[in-house]
């Protein structure tokens, strides 16, 4: 439902949750985020309100520099901990807004590779086939140009990979995904709205897009795989 990306300079757990609250209008019925502690993906999720995951983060903090978040409204799987996003594999997390509508085909694939599946939700789907194209020693970009065609339905993902310090990727099929730039610092959200906090200069992904984003700014590509430059547009900033 909501996404949150920053690829940050210090511990970004508090902006996200802060770019999280901004989606809150929408409505959710669960709330995680992932980040890198020393390169390790650390998940922390809670179901209901984000002040259940606000309280896990007191309890176990995440001080990670780069990660992702997610509110959930859930269409597969029921609103619980395990079904939250982020949704991960050891090689990296994922965050969806939208459905996967061909993730039924596509699990059985990868049950039939041997893939175990720990979630009821269609996103995983997403996860284990990033992380099947890694163990083919694709990177992460080429596994994620690779498993993008094969998905059908309207969504936005945001993935954070392990031992990958200084870069996300995003990708925009029927939902929208929005990139702002800061100083040293880049982010990625479901709506503008949520990056107003940190930066006034957005730039809207367009149908069918990714973009692998980095401290120093993004790279966006067609679905193609052709680089292409979108404008940069300025937003009224909130304090
Ligand atoms: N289809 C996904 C799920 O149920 C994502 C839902 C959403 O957009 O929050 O987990």
């Amino acid at each position: 439902c909501g996404i949150v990306g920053i690829v940050g300079r210090n511990a970004v757990a508090g902006q996200v949750i802060d770019a999280l609250r901004r989606l809150e209008y929408r409505g959710y019925d669960s709330a995680g985020i992932a980040t890198l502690e020393d390169g390790r993906l650390e998940r922390r999720r809670a179901e209901g309100k984000l002040s259940n995951l606000q309280l896990k983060l007191v309890q176990s903090p995440l001080s990670g520099a780069i990660g992702i978040g997610h509110t959930r409204w859930a269409t597969h799987g029921r609103p619980n901990e395990t079904n939250a996003h982020p949704h991960a594999t050891p090689r990296l997390a994922v965050v969806h807004n939208g459905i996967i509508e061909n993730f039924r085909e596509l699990k059985a694939e990868l049950q039939a590779q041997g893939c175990v599946f720990e979630t009821e939700t269609d996103t995983e789907v997403v996860a284990q086939l990033v992380s099947r194209g890694m163990d083919q020693q694709l990177s992460p970009r080429e596994a994620v140009a690779a498993a993008l065609p094969r998905l059908r339905g309207a969504f936005a993902l945001a993935f954070l990979f392990a031992g990958e310090e200084d870069f996300l990727i995003g990708a925009r099929h029927g939902a929208p995904l929005a990139i702002g730039f800061g100083e040293g610092e880049t982010y990625l959200g479901s709506d503008a709205l949520a990056l107003a906090p940190f930066t006034d200069e957005i730039t809207y992904l367009e149908e069918g897009d990714w973009t692998v984003l980095t401290r120093a700014g993004a790279e966006i590509r067609d679905q193609a795989g052709t680089l292409v430059a979108r404008p940069r547009q300025r937003i009224a900033t909130q304090s």
